[in-house]
């Protein structure tokens, strides 16, 4: 089978490489040139736009920026849906809103082409080590038909349900992640600030009913070693609160936690901290101590 992917940038890169190393014929895009010709050296074709890649692939995956970028790519002037063989699958790795991959698959259908929308989690480490957990979401036979591929990228596959599911999932795993972040970073800086030892209170709350993933995650390698390179970087904490909220905005909830959890990340944003890990918010609590 042959697989087109574009976007090889952290998460794409590491994807793509698996991909070629599970033996399948790869064609790539990026528009990093750099980037590609990294690949060309690798074994895989190169191509000069989404429409060549699609083209020359039965699967067309995309690991992408932003929705927007994701819609462009597949939809637009020498996107993916002018070159994709009429039996073709695009299979999206980006988190982006549930209502542009639900877009995309409407348009794509009329090619009769298949959309899955499969967003990862395990950050740049489990996307090297294929170890991503992967939510997909899509016609159920369309999913079972990829999960090959899917395997050669992640460890753990869920099906979530019909196209949009993946994206829906992944957005309120991460709206979770961002706001355990910053209730980690606050209670923290709380305890430090009454005079508690820092190792005392991760000793004690990780095993207590206080714990999370973000403090597991996040203390002993991040916020004690005070290392705050991603990891999972604030920039991208922040788009994909912004993914929830506007989720919620057309379904008419309040998202209270999750506007004022994004207010947070954008005081990181306006310290200069856009680059660094989620864990970075801590040092905008403790410029308050
Ligand atoms: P990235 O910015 O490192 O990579 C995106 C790549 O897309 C870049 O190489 C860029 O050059 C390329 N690109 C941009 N516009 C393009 C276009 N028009 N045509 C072709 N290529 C284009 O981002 P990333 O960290 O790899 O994230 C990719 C997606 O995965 C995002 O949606 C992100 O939210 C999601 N994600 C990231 C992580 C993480 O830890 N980095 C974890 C889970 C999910």
């Amino acid at each position: 089978m042959k697989i087109g992917f574009i976007g090889l940038g952290v998460m794409g890169k590491n994807m793509a490489e698996n991909i070629l190393e599970n033996g399948y014929e790869l064609n790539v895009y990026d528009v990093v040139e750099e980037l590609v010709e990294q690949f060309a050296r690798k074994g895989a074709s190169v191509c000069k736009s989404p429409s060549e890649v699609a083209s020359k692939s039965d699967v067309i995956m995309t690991s992408l920026p932003n929705s927007q970028i994701v819609k462009n790519v597949i939809l637009g002037k020498n996107g993916v849906l002018q070159g994709a063989k009429s039996d073709a699958i695009i299979i999206d790795l980006s988190s982006i809103t549930p209502k542009t991959i639900q877009y995309i698959a409407k348009e794509a259908e009329k090619s009769g082409v298949e959309v899955v929308d499969a967003p990862v989690s395990g950050g740049s480490i489990g996307a090297k080590n294929g170890t991503l957990t992967i939510m997909a979401g899509g016609k159920k036979e369309v999913v079972d038909s990829v999960s090959d591929i899917l395997k050669s990228i992640g460890k753990t596959i869920y099906y979530v349900g019909s196209v949009g599911s993946g994206d829906t999932v992944k957005l309120v795993n991460n709206l979770l992640l961002g706001a355990n972040m910053a209730a980690v970073s606050e209670a923290l800086v709380l305890g430090i600030k009454a005079g508690m030892d820092p190792d005392i209170l991760f000793q004690v709350i990780s095993k207590s009913s206080g714990n999370s993933y973000a403090l597991t995650s996040k203390y002993e390698k991040f916020i004690k070693e005070r290392n705050f390179n991603p990891g999972f970087m604030v920039d991208l904490q922040y788009k994909d609160l912004q993914l929830a909220i506007d989720t919620a905005k057309d379904l008419k909830i309040p998202l209270v936690i999750g506007n004022l959890t994004q207010q947070l990340y954008e005081m990181a944003r306006s310290e200069g901290m856009g680059k660094e890990d989620i864990s970075a918010l801590v040092k905008v609590y403790e410029k308050w101590l």
